[in-house]
């Protein structure tokens, strides 16, 4: 008899040097214990040294690969990443309506850390249905800069991140997960909304050369968690995913040109 798994699917963009998007996420699902689907809705021509250009899936056959995936594997929670064009978050927008009930963790991915000819993954055009597709998340994951995009107001300050996340909150997603990674201090301070309950998780800022994939990996390695305990309080998940992550920056790896990689897995 083969055993049921619990399956997490991520919805994103393929990297083809593995330390962000689709194959890094399915490594984070791995760590979790949930057996890894995922959707393609953008192709990127990337390395570690850069993003050099997007390449959006048809919206038609992200539907497809959705409808597909979402049918007839066991999906026990999914998340969105670098979803490519405007039209395809209204597609991943419809999914999420159509299933309420599936834990959605919305990364709002935007821009990569290192993109020399500017290349973006989702252009600001995308925003107001971002929004839309933020307001049917169980939690939605931002950095500084992308809770700035999505709020239309810079989020620098630790206040500043605690009112974003509320906002998000009132936008209606069910939680709200305002990394601080990209700011500057000696501790890390990510917060947590949920419901009315505001939570600051603190740590140390390390004295890291810049990385490839951080963002994903966290939302990632949440969503794995997701798929692994349902009915699980978010706040320990959010607590586990934060201390894996923790565990990646201390074993950072090189493979090859550009910036080095998280690795999750020992
Ligand atoms: N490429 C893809 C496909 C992604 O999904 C992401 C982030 O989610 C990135 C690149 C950006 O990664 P980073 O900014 O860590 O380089």
């Amino acid at each position: 008899m083969a055993q049921a798994l619990s399956c997490a699917l991520a919805v994103g963009g393929l990297d083809p040097s593995g330390g962000a998007g689709l194959l890094a996420d399915a490594g984070a699902f791995r760590v979790a214990g949930a057996w890894p689907c995922a959707v393609a809705a953008a192709l990127t021509v990337q390395s570690t040294a850069g993003l050099r250009r997007t390449i959006p899936v048809a919206p038609g056959d992200v539907r497809d690969q959705l409808q597909e995936v979402l049918t007839q594997q066991r999906v026990c929670a999914w998340k969105t990443g670098a979803l490519g064009s405007e039209a395809n978050v209204e597609v991943v927008l419809e999914a999420a309506r159509a299933r309420p009930e599936l834990p959605l963790v919305v990364d709002p991915v935007l821009l990569a850390t290192r993109a020399p000819g500017g290349a973006r993954l989702l252009d600001e055009g995308a925003l107001d249905v971002l929004r839309a597709l933020v307001a049917t998340a169980a939690l939605v994951t931002p950095n500084l800069d992308e809770a700035g995009a999505l709020l239309g107001r810079p989020v620098r300050t630790p206040e500043e991140q605690r009112e974003a996340a509320r906002a998000l909150v009132s936008l209606g997603a069910r939680a709200a997960l305002v990394k601080g990674g990209h700011g500057e201090g000696a501790e890390v301070l990510d917060v947590l909304v949920t419901g009315g309950e505001v939570t600051v998780l603190r740590g140390p800022r390390l004295p890291l050369p810049a990385f490839h994939g951080g963002g994903c990996a966290l939302s990632a390695l949440l969503t794995g968690w997701l798929a692994t305990h349902e009915g699980g309080s978010l706040e320990a998940g959010v607590r586990w995913a934060r201390e894996r992550h923790q565990e990646g920056l201390s074993r950072l790896g090189d493979v090859g040109e550009g910036l080095a990689v998280l690795r999750l897995d020992a």
